[in-house]
């Protein structure tokens, strides 16, 4: 049975610099559908206003859901058919945490300068401001791989949801995090809820990269046996074949997402590059 995706408004509650470039946003609604307090990387799509607007406009919720559309897709027909100077700047986040009793979820985002509409949107954000959400939905949540010992590596942007899937772990998994920022300011607390998690930090500023710690890694990789990857696709792209062609995980235990494009908008049309490991993504899905 099919789903409607739901799309939905959200009030901003409150706003803290957790880091000097990671704003966390606290957001409420009437509602927060789909939303578990308990599940790791749940992803949404945040609609933000245009230059003019003070509120984004939205599209039509899927009124019921629709067995034609199993992946609950109509709500982008809908948004597609707002003109383009009033669409939303839509941009993909992940669900920092969910308070169900505050109905309060958090999202943090990474402020990496005027240049995005996201970025320069959270940079300024106040208590009342109010967005556009679509999802989350179970819909388009992944199984994690089964692990013994897990690696997870990812940039800024991903720390939301590696801090989450280390709060889940199951007892018996171990994790060692590869977490690339900008500074050391930017590190933040990583606990793991299985408690055998170990996290090496790189520091751009030092001139290191996610690429580099983990393909010069040693004993802290033995034994690992899944891996989740995400951040700057080029860097995600080069980890999974290193993991898969050099460390020899099976390609199905490496689960990995570009999340973002040097020098590319999320509404930049995806390359040929981006098409070809989208295939490859989805055959090696379980
Ligand atoms: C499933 C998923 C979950 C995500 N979760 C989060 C999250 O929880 N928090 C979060 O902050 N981001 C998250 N991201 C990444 C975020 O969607 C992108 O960084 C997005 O491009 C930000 O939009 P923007 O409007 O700021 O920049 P855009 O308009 O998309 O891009 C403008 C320019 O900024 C550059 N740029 C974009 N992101 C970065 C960056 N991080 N560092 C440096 N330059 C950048 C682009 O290359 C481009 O040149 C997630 C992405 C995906 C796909």
């Amino acid at each position: 049975m099919s789903q409607a995706l739901p799309v939905t408004w959200v009030r901003v509650t409150d706003v803290e610099r957790i880091t000097p470039a990671t704003a966390r946003i606290g957001f409420t609604a009437d509602e927060l559908p789909g939303l578990l307090e308990d599940r790791p990387d749940q992803q949404l799509k945040l609609c933000l206003p245009r230059a003019g607007q003070t509120v984004p406009r939205l599209p039509e919720p899927e009124p019921e859901p629709d067995a034609d559309d199993p992946y609950g897709m109509r709500w982008y027909e809908a948004f597609l058919a707002i003109p383009e100077a009033e669409r939303p700047w839509m941009r993909s986040f992940t669900v920092r945490s969910y308070d169900r009793r505050r109905n309060v979820m958090t999202v943090d985002f990474v402020l990496h300068g005027d240049g995005g509409p996201a970025s320069r949107w959270g940079a300024a954000a106040r208590a009342g401001d109010v967005l556009g959400m679509v999802g989350p939905s179970s819909l388009y949540a992944r199984p994690l791989p089964a692990a013994r010992r897990m690696l997870l590596a990812g940039d800024e942007t991903a720390l939301p949801a590696i801090a989450t899937v280390l709060e889940a772990l199951p007892a018996g998994t171990a994790a060692v995090v590869f977490a690339e920022v900008a500074e050391a300011e930017e590190e933040r607390e990583l606990p793991s809820a299985a408690g055998g998690s170990e996290v090496r930090w790189v520091h751009r500023d030092r001139g290191g990269s996610l690429v580099a710690a983990v393909r010069e890694a040693g004993p802290e990789l033995d034994g690992v046996d899944a891996a989740w990857v995400a951040g700057e696709s080029s860097a995600v792209r080069a980890l999974r074949r290193h993991l898969v062609e050099e460390r020899r995980l099976p390609r199905a235990a490496v689960e990995f997402s570009g999340y973002w494009r040097r020098a590319l908008t999320q509404d930049d049309a995806p390359t040929e590059e981006d098409l070809a490991w989208a295939a490859e993504r989805a055959a090696d899905a379980p």
